[in-house]
């Protein structure tokens, strides 16, 4: 496995596992302790039982069924008969005790398990909610997909198996050894022979199997990343033909992974005969040693049955351990994910809420010396530093990859400046609750998100369900009305996954009606680039008109009726800001944003026609 390929947190599980982890679930188990303990406490009982039946065989075969075999009087075998009767109503009594406490301690386990699981989860999803979007820019959703859902089931796994291990088995184990010893010292101590080869085969598989499982786990990782990458990008990978070096990247990643899967195999198909042939030897040991001491009466043909019973009994949970190494490793691997992203620091930490400051209205939204990166030592914005006044609207154009987006997502705190300072109203925007601003702005991405669901939970996501004057009012400011005529269902009709249904002009409105409905104080729109039909075009430039009637907004403009539009022009260059001012004044600089606006005018494919209504308007 190249560890270049792995991220951070994967070489760290190659480390070893810390034990110590398993710890920290302890808070989790803790609000379902009463559960856990009756659990325990039926375990205890069940172990009992297991222990006891040999001995009722012991005491049929010694007491009841030998000496009437050896004659005796008429009324002696009567009562054995009788006894025997007796005794096997016992046996079948602990037998249906024996199936009543498993069902109710398997239930209360699982129920158990399912609880905790389901706390987990709940706190999972919300701080994942929460994580900072450059979280993912190192965590592929693919893997962060994949802790949410298959991490946990590992560790409900972990859960019932490893307890029932620790209280189930051990348990057993220890308790058989103790009746092996009281029942006969010397024919248990020649039974525990067997035991150091037990042990000795047990750490190597250990060993051995970690490796493997280690393999395994990072290959299904790498899997699961490429399979959502290749989802996510499939548009990208049709279009470039690139399916047969695809297909073959992962031919060879998926051959790998078979080789490891082979691998276990083996392992697990030597350690399991060789614990079936110690148990065996265990068994030839008890006939031979302790057979060859029944004449000399040392030992009862009774507790002969009865020794054997227990062995059959004890070497059952060592098979099954090799199962449980498994699940254990697993789980703790999982338990580490888990964790990793609970102990992933969170930068947008609120201010505590009684010194936060209290806001009214936004003023002012003033960049001061921005320096932002999104990888340590690449800078994407330097010394950025300009103001949005209430109800003025700014535009900032500049060329691809100049930092025009990243400036947009600076202002709701998806990601934080890496030096400077945003103020808001005068005070610096990580002293206001997140909420304070995120509340009173709209974000209108170029390709802006559509989920599932039908058109109304798309636009009014989030908030309490709309009246319909409501509804009529935002649809005709978004200027939904063509797509509504098309759409069958209405507001009530459904959007196929990531809105694959409309196009990128009409997800752009559906984005713009998402911000009237919020009936935000600031806008934050990012034009989109591509091309739209010239009708949706004007739909679009229309909606947005109407937004930025009365509020504060930064544009992100690509048309020329769209920078038109704004008081003031930032223009970007390289993550600088190289000029601003006016439409007016920046044309009579002759500078950068001229030469920009000649370059489009000269371009005989675009004619720059700057109104919406002559067709579309040039691209800056
Ligand atoms: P613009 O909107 O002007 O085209 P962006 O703000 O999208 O520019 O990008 C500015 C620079 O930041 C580009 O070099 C781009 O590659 C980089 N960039 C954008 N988003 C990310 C991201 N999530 N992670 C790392 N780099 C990014």
């Amino acid at each position: 496995m190249p560890r270049e390929s792995l991220d951070f947190e994967e070489v760290r599980s190659i480390g070893g596992y810390d034990f110590r982890q398993l710890l920290r679930l302890l808070p989790l188990i803790r609000p379902h302790r009463a559960l856990l303990a009756g659990s325990i406490a039926l375990v205890l009982l069940i172990t009992l039982l297991d222990l006891a039946l040999p001995l009722l065989i012991r005491h049929a075969i010694d007491r009841l069924i030998l000496p009437p075999s050896g004659g005796g009087p008429p009324a002696a075998v009567e009562a054995a008969l009788q006894g025997l009767l007796l005794t096997a109503a016992a046996f079948a009594l602990l037998v249906v005790l024996h199936f009543l406490f498993s069902f109710v301690q398997s239930v209360l386990m699982e129920t158990t398990g399912q609880r905790i699981m389901h706390d987990l989860r709940m706190r999972l999803y919300t701080h994942t909610q929460d994580l900072p979007l450059a979280f993912f820019a190192k965590n592929p959703v693919g893997r962060v997909v994949t802790r949410l859902t298959g991490d946990i089931q590992n560790l409900y796994e972990l859960f019932t198996s490893l307890l029932s291990f620790l209280f189930k088995d051990l348990l057993l184990i220890a308790g058989i050894a103790a009746v092996l010893l009281v029942l006969d010292w010397r024919l248990a101590l020649v039974t525990f022979l067997v035991l150091p080869p037990v042990a000795a085969a047990a750490a190597v598989f250990s060993r051995r199997a970690r490796e493997i499982f280690r393999t395994l786990r990072i290959q299904a990782a790498e899997i699961n990343t490429r399979f959502a990458e290749t989802i996510g990008g499939l548009r990208l990978i049709q279009i470039h033909r690139a399916e047969t070096r695809n297909f073959e990247r992962f031919a060879r990643l998926n051959l790998e992974n078979y080789r490891t899967g082979m691998d276990q195999i083996r392992v697990l198909a030597v350690f399991l005969p060789l614990i079936e042939v110690l148990s065996l030897a265990a068994v030839a040991l008890v006939i031979g040693y302790g057979g060859s001491r029944i004449p000399g009466g040392a030992v009862s043909l009774g507790a002969l049955v009865a020794f054997l019973t227990y062995i059959r009994m004890f070497f059952r949970p060592l098979r099954d351990l090799a199962e449980k190494y498994n699940v254990l490793q697993n789980a703790l691997a999982s338990v580490e994910r888990i964790f990793l992203i609970f102990d992933t620091p969170n930068p947008l930490r609120e201010p505590p809420a009684a010194g936060a400051p209290r806001l009214t209205r936004i003023e002012e939204l003033r960049f001061e010396n921005v320096d932002f990166a999104y990888a340590p030592g690449e800078p994407v914005l330097r010394g950025i530093s300009f103001a949005l006044r209430r109800g003025a609207t700014t535009a900032v154009v500049g060329p691809t990859g100049a930092g025009k987006s990243t400036l947009l997502q600076l202002i709701p705190r998806l990601y934080e400046p890496t030096a400077g300072r945003i103020l808001l109203n005068g005070i610096d925007l990580r002293s206001w609750p997140k909420a304070a601003i995120r509340d009173r702005l709209a974000l209108v991405l170029q390709d802006p998100t559509i989920f599932s669901g039908t058109l109304r939970e798309n636009i009014f996501q989030g908030l309490p369900p709309p009246r319909r004057a409501e509804e009529a009012r935002i649809v005709e400011a978004a200027r939904l009305e063509h797509l509504l005529e098309r759409l069958p269902a209405g507001l009530d009709s459904r959007l196929g996954e990531g809105g694959s249904t409309i196009s990128t002009g009409e997800r752009q409105l559906v984005a713009i009606a998402r911000a009237f409905a919020r009936n935000p104080e600031i806008i934050l729109f990012d034009e989109a680039t591509s091309a739209v039909d010239s009708e949706t075009e004007q739909a679009i430039q229309e909606a947005l008109l109407g937004l930025l009637a009365e509020r504060t907004a930064l544009l992100v403009a690509h048309r020329l009726s769209t920078v038109r539009a704004a008081e003031e022009i930032l223009v970007l260059l390289g993550g600088r800001i190289l000029e601003s001012g006016t439409h007016a004044a920046l044309m009579e600089r002759r500078g950068f944003y001229f030469r920009l606006h000649q370059a489009q005018a000269e371009d005989g494919t675009r004619p720059l026609r700057d109104s919406p209504c002559t067709g579309r308007p040039p691209v800056l």
